[in-house]
């Protein structure tokens, strides 16, 4: 596996791939890899010819006071298990590299970047947009892949994907979850033995709401009381949205008429985790994983 810092050896390298009609997919990461990420590199390598993953830890996407600098790094692990994936080419560049002196773009996706997420991490979306549009200059995959454990960053990225005319196909991997329930995320690593016996709270109220759509439930205001009593179960669970939403605009949905996005985040102690579910059920099982992050 060929590894690189410098986004223009990233840039040629990928455009020659191109040049011999070789298919590059591309999963972007901020590192400290688990299960989820490792998902994204195997459906990558099923679709294409060459992959490349990239590891870059986006200053630009963290707020104040938001854990940029205690964010887990672990490179040499990542490094080999993407090696052992079978991934090409990994780009690992430093900030200087995509934020150099006198650079002044950024990429918002207006109205996406709002709700959900958007509300408590006000500019985040900002960030992940900036950093994903420069990747995608960089690598000019055919094929970028996303994971859906990060709903609202993969409309967001699908829609500015579109909106720029990009001639590059977003697909997105289902959420990869532990044997117990809890979503794979670098951040669980945070977590205290107690404060993840918590979290589980954020799968157990999903399931709870899914239990209802599948008895035919329909309004909203119950499948958020579903989520939300299983919470109150969790004193040390502290509630930052619960909602169901349109999964194309995330727009506020009353009554489940089509397609729904039940999307909820929630503080354990200091870490704040998401997690979310589709209606209806995708054909594909969400895949339980054992791996702990
Ligand atoms: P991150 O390193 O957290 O920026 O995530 C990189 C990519 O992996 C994003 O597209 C995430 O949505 C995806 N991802 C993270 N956790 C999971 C998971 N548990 N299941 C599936 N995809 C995931």
């Amino acid at each position: 596996m060929l590894t690189l810092r410098q986004p223009r050896a990233v840039q040629a390298r990928c455009l020659r791939w191109r040049a011999q009609s070789l298919r590059v997919g591309f999963v972007p990461t901020m590192g400290a890899l688990h299960a989820g990420h490792l998902s994204l590199v195997r459906r990558a390598r099923r679709h294409a010819d060459r992959v490349v993953a990239s590891i870059f830890v986006n200053p630009l996407q963290f707020g104040a006071g938001e854990d940029y600098r205690r964010y887990p790094r672990t490179f040499a692990r990542d490094r080999r298990m993407l090696a052992a994936e079978g991934v090409d080419l990994l780009f690992h560049p430093q900030v200087r590299d995509l934020y150099p002196a006198g650079e002044a773009t950024r990429v918002r996706v207006i109205g996406l970047d709002e709700p959900l997420c958007g509300r408590s991490r006000p500019g985040h979306f900002t960030g992940v947009a900036t950093v994903v549009m420069k990747l995608l200059g960089i690598v000019q995959p055919d094929v970028l892949w996303l994971g859906q454990k990060d709903a609202q960053q993969a409309a967001l990225l699908e829609r500015m994907v579109g909106d720029l005319f990009l001639p590059i196909e977003v697909r997105r991997a289902p959420i990869v979850r532990d044997t117990d329930g809890l979503a794979l995320s670098s951040r669980n690593a945070y977590l205290s033995p107690e404060e993840r016996r918590t979290a589980l709270s954020l799968a157990r109220g999903l399931e709870q709401a899914r239990r209802l759509l599948a008895a035919g439930e329909r309004a909203a205001s119950k499948l958020k009381a579903a989520v939300r009593g299983e919470w109150r179960r969790s004193p040390g669970l502290r509630e930052d949205y619960v909602e169901v939403v349109d999964p194309w605009n995330l727009e506020p949905v009353r009554r489940v008429e089509g397609p729904v996005l039940l999307a909820v985040a929630a503080y354990v102690g200091r870490t704040r985790l998401i997690d979310n579910l589709t209606w209806p059920p995708s054909r594909r099982r969400t895949s339980r994983k054992r791996a702990r992050s």
